[in-house]
């Protein structure tokens, strides 16, 4: 591991930084480095490393804790984005709190703008697709406001009513008898669920849910080199934010589909290629298929069976550096079923020399038990 840089330096603040000072430092950065926006290769670990030192200075208990004792103190929590497009805890919440001045997190506040709901779905992608890359469409359901009722889930906004239960606080106070007397909790409201308000006739068209599900058609970009559960991330292609918040993302997982030909073994790729008797015995130039065309290669007289020729570059496209990786062709030596009369004439011929048959190898068993 790499010596970790100093958590103030990161967000380019000094020691003494207001928690104000942190947050707007941490959102100009986090803005600028957020893979989705900025496509430069070190971006992704800047964005970590910067989300990293956010956890930890915004928290004054980590600040603490790390002003004393520095990188050595626990790390848990922090950096929680990590693979391959997996910023799916990027802080939008955070964001937009202070956009809207609303609460913080866990309040029973209903009412303040949320993050749509993430969506997953599973891509299905053909072998070819998954070595050149490649457009596809995919239908969503997305949930979004009801047209109807503006997400209120009233009829009419006359039938939207202060709760009586909690008053319009959203929040009761419920009084428990316990083996130390009487204990005063405060709750949601369960009558409202914390919205402050209840609802007389519910809108037709969502059923008072607020949010219609809607399809939608996706153009998904497969990356070249894409493997089965690999996924991508598309910012805002999930459901709808509720008050105000932005949409969720749309996470895509592919399933790519195995090739009879093609054997995959991470970015390498293993073809067995048949050869007669002849041709391993005398040599040749065969062609060898790969998924980017034919190409030639010459075995050398005696080639084996099993025999594993690599031919670089004829692999799968690395999802990260996109390199591409080797193809292996196995040489699979075949023997003659169907011979005619001239070819077993000729075959008699051969068996008649000495071709350096399994001779040996009952010498050696003959040796070893001395039958
Ligand atoms: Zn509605
Ligand atoms: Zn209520």
């Amino acid at each position: 591991m790499a010596q970790k840089r100093d958590y103030y330096e990161v967000l380019g603040v000094n020691k003494n930084a207001s928690k104000e000072e942190i947050k707007s430092a941490y959102r100009k950065l986090a803005r600028k480095y957020h893979p989705d926006v900025n496509k430069e290769k070190d971006a992704e670990q800047k964005f970590k490393e910067i989300r990293e030192a956010y956890e930890v200075l915004s928290d004054a208990n980590k600040r603490e804790q790390y002003d004393r004792f520095g990188h050595s103190f626990s790390q848990q929590g922090a950096g929680g984005a990590q693979g391959f497009e997996g910023f799916g805890d990027f802080d939008f919440e955070d964001i937009f709190s202070q956009f809207f001045g609303g609460g913080a997190r866990g309040s029973r506040d209903r009412n303040r703008p949320r993050k749509g709901q993430d969506i997953q779905k599973r891509m299905r992608v053909a072998f070819t697709e998954a070595v050149h890359g490649a457009k596809k469409k995919i239908r969503t359901t997305v949930y979004e406001e009801c047209s109807s009722c503006g997400g209120s889930g009233a009829e009419s906004n006359d039938d939207i009513e202060t709760c009586s239960r909690c008053r319009g606080t959203g929040a009761v106070t419920m009084e428990q008898q316990t083996l130390f007397g009487r204990t005063r909790t405060q709750t949601v409201c369960p009558s409202c669920n914390g919205s402050g308000k209840t609802i007389k006739n519910k809108c037709s068209t969502c059923g008072g849910e607020g949010v219609q599900g809607k399809q939608k058609t996706v153009n998904v970009t497969i990356p070249a080199g894409v493997d089965t559960n690999n996924q991508i991330r598309m910012p805002g292609f999930g459901h709808k934010g509720v008050n105000g918040g932005p949409p969720g993302d749309l996470y895509i997982v592919f399933d790519v589909e195995e090739d009879d030909v093609f054997k995959r073994h991470g970015d390498d790729l293993v073809v067995d290629v048949p050869i007669n008797i002849a041709q391993a015995t005398l040599g040749d130039e065969i062609r060898v298929p790969t998924p980017y065309g034919d190409v030639k290669l010459k075995i050398p007289a005696g080639t084996q069976s099993h025999k594993t020729f690599r031919i670089r570059n004829k692999g799968m496209t690395n999802i990260r550096s996109k390199r591409r990786g080797d193809l292996h062709a196995v040489i699979k030596v075949m023997i003659p079923k169907n011979l005619d009369k001239n070819q077993q004439k000729l075959f008699q011929e051969l068996k008649k020399t000495d071709l350096g048959n399994s001779e040996s190898l009952w010498d050696k068993v003959k040796a070893k038990f001395k039958q």
